[in-house]
């Protein structure tokens, strides 16, 4: 008789099910059952899994368990925008996003509590690390805003997700975190992502976005094929070693070889990088600096997203007037590059995400403390 904690099942891939069950003395197909149960319908009670006998179904409630992240504030807006407050453990708190486009849904999915990487415009960054997030945490946040629309719909629509109404099409690991210093968790819960037994959504659809760990790039693509996003922020290496420190150790050069590597492994012509460059009002966002990224871009076939900086108390950094920001997306546009400039606060999620973070991350922080207050009053009254 082992007293082993139950196997929690959101942190196993499609392959790792399998094996649960085989090991368990189970056929394979059940394990499809199960990841359609989970993943599919949002089931997170053996009981309800009604095409498995009652047996399998309190064997399985006795060896294993289904458990996401712990929801502790949601908010639905009425342009479609939903956003959670997920509790990692008792000191970590992760922000979800969800922001619907007009022909696609983006989930902003985090990856790490903190970031160790301390890019000076971002606010994750300013908080240090706390902790990797496990893959039951990672596909937690895909399988809360999953269910999310099987349980609350939006009005207009009633369809099942077995209906093929797809809510979310598209995820970007855009959230907290560097997602490649969390490379194995990562990977396996962007595979959950893809699967047909998981959320099915295709490569393309898949962001991983990254500021540049190099090695890791490399790796990556032997892992898995999922679209790639470079946090560039800056057209030379005295700029990005200012504003994305790890610059330094893995310069432009090195990073622009393995965006090649990565085009080149994929053998795909239309395949793009999307390189990110968030503007800094009177740091990065001039008209020499908009030339000199499109000449330094010339050999990574690349779409550019500009992401007008979203501001945080004590930054020190503004966001670009308007004029400044079309003049530096047109010198882009005359080179001949496809740039995507969004400004809409719903169309925001690549712009936006992390920054969202950020701010949800410190009301938290604030409600926590004032609960503790607010009960600590309660607890003298
Ligand atoms: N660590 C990864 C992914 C998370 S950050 C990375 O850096 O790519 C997601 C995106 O948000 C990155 O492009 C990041 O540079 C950008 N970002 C961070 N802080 C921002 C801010 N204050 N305003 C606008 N974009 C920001
Ligand atoms: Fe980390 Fe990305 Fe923020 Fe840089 S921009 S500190 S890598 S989360």
């Amino acid at each position: 008789m082992t007293t082993e904690a139950p196997v929690n099942l959101l942190n196993l891939t499609h392959a790792e099910m399998r094996n649960f069950f085989q090991e368990i003395g189970e056929k394979p197909f059940r394990a499809d059952q199960v990841m359609k149960w989970i993943h599919h319908s949002g089931v997170d009670n053996f009981a309800d899994m009604s095409n498995l006998g009652k047996a399998l179904r309190e064997k399985l409630s006795a060896l294993a368990c289904i458990q996401a992240p712990k929801i502790v504030d949601k908010h639905f807006s009425s342009d479609g925008t939903r956003k959670w407050v997920l509790e990692i453990d008792a000191n970590n708190h992760i922000e979800t996003v969800f922001i619907p486009g007009k022909n696609r849904g983006t989930l902003c999915v985090s990856s790490q509590v903190g970031c160790a990487l301390d890019c000076s415009f971002c606010s994750t960054g300013k908080q240090g690390f706390q902790r990797d997030l496990s893959v039951a945490e990672i596909i937690g946040q895909v399988w809360i805003a999953n269910k999310s629309f099987e349980d609350n719909p939006p009005a207009r629509q009633k369809k099942s997700w077995a209906e093929n109404e797809r809510h979310i099409t598209n995820v970007v690991m855009m959230g907290m975190g560097e997602p490649l210093l969390n490379f194995d968790a990562v990977v396996k819960a962007m595979q959950l992502m893809k699967d047909d037994f998981g959320y099915n959504i295709s490569r393309r659809r898949v962001t991983l976005s990254t500021s540049g760990v190099v090695p890791k790039i490399y790796d990556l693509v032997k892992e898995i094929d999922v679209a790639l996003a470079v946090s560039l922020h800056a057209p030379n290496d005295a700029l990005r070693d200012q504003l994305v420190p790890i610059n330094k150790k893995y310069p432009l050069a090195e990073l622009l070889e393995a965006c090649r590597y990565y085009l080149d492994y994929f053998q795909e012509n239309r395949r793009r990088i999307t390189m990110e460059y968030v503007l800094l009002e009177g740091v990065n966002d001039s008209v020499s600096q908009a030339r000199e990224l499109a000449a330094l871009l010339r050999t990574v076939p690349s779409k550019i997203n500009l992401i007008p900086f979203n501001s945080f108390p004590n930054s020190g950094y503004t966001r670009p007037q308007e004029k400044a920001i079309e003049a530096f997306r047109d010198v882009l546009i005359a080179a001949g590059y496809v740039v995507t400039l969004r400004t809409t606060r719903g169309d925001d999620i690549d712009a936006a995400c992390g920054q969202l973070v950020g701010k949800v991350l410190d009301r938290t922080r604030r409600q926590v403390q004032w609960q503790k207050i607010h009960s600590q009053n309660l607890g003298e009254e």
